[in-house]
């Protein structure tokens, strides 16, 4: 008996010492500017996004995200899930792959960001209702859940088209899940934020989407993003390179550094574009990297290993 009481003893130490990303922050919110934990105190996720899910499949499974959660420290994936493109809108089974990752992440206790990954999503809007109805539905309940309805507008019109887009979708998912975090996607590849921040879509925990690509998104784009945070809107980086926006070229760690420098101070949340093993600069993975996890430096590009140093380090 005496045995026992200690082993229990021992097992509530050791859960008490380590909890999970989403045990620490609990449900997330927006207050005011900032994205923020179940006490109202900003929190800043890091994290990684997964590729297309139809051209880059084979990372979406349990062991790649347990491995991320092990070795990066990640407190966030992104499951991007193609629409057009051989993706959800002619092939509903694609929502499979999406699932797998985010049920991997509620077993982990990280966050999980549900990305509608589209450019033309408002021609997708019917498709988009049906999913994220169904994600709401049957995953709302979880606080790691973080929908994101429309990863990349281009130059549609945010006032007309855009934000009503946006407002159709919060609908729905609304009706299922009153309280998960939305993060809406901006005009120009969900650079202008600022635009956003001057027309804002009403309803609770609701933020938008800021994505940069350091060899090519500068000063310029710290500065927009800054002027919408102080408009008061919350941002958060759930796509970010660390190349030029062709998701290759050079990699600007210089940059980099003034990017995270920049969202650490502002406390923006990040996921890095991506987890694949194409043959391009913006890839965590090199070439045939196994899908399973258990990378060592060997398997990762130069950004990939500095994209996990910069998790690692700052996600303990
Ligand atoms: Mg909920």
């Amino acid at each position: 008996m005496k045995t026992l009481l200690i082993m229990i003893l021992v097992v509530t130490t050791v859960a008490a010492k380590n909890p999970t990303p989403v045990e620490k922050f609990g449900p997330l919110k927006v207050t005011g500017n900032q994205i923020t934990d179940m006490n109202g105190k900003a929190v800043q996720l890091r994290g990684v996004s997964l590729f297309w899910s139809q051209w880059i499949g084979k990372y979406y499974n349990a062991d790649a995200v347990r491995w991320l959660v092990k070795d990066w420290n990640v407190n966030v994936v992104r499951a991007a899930m193609a629409v057009d493109n051989r993706g959800y809108a002619t092939n509903r089974a694609e929502q499979e792959k999406i699932i797998k990752v985010i049920d991997a992440a509620i077993a982990e206790g990280i966050y999980v960001i549900v990305d509608f990954h589209v450019h033309d999503a408002n021609k997708y809007l019917n498709e988009a209702k049906e999913f994220f109805g169904v994600i709401a539905q049957r995953y709302g309940k979880y606080p790691n859940l973080i929908y994101e309805p429309w990863n990349e507008p281009v130059h549609h019109s945010w006032s007309q088209v855009i934000k009503p887009y946006h407002e159709a979708v919060i609908e729905v998912i609304r009706k299922q899940d009153p309280d998960n975090l939305i993060i809406c996607g901006t005009r120009t590849w969900s650079q202008n934020v600022e635009e956003a921040s001057l027309d804002p879509i009403k309803g609770t925990n609701i933020a938008y989407t800021l994505h940069f690509y350091a060899s090519t998104h500068k000063q310029e784009l710290r500065d927009l993003a800054s002027r919408a945070i102080a408009n008061g809107i919350a941002l958060m980086v759930t796509e970010y390179g660390t190349c030029e926006a062709t998701g290759d070229g050079y990699v600007n760690k210089e940059e980099m550094d003034a990017w995270w420098k920049f969202m650490d101070d502002h406390k923006l949340s990040h996921c890095n574009w991506s987890l694949a093993d194409k043959k391009e600069s913006a890839s965590i993975l090199l070439p045939n990297a196994r899908p399973d996890g258990g990378w060592t430096d060997s398997d990762l590009t130069p950004s990939g290993k500095m994209v996990r140093e910069e998790i690692r380090t700052k996600n303990k």
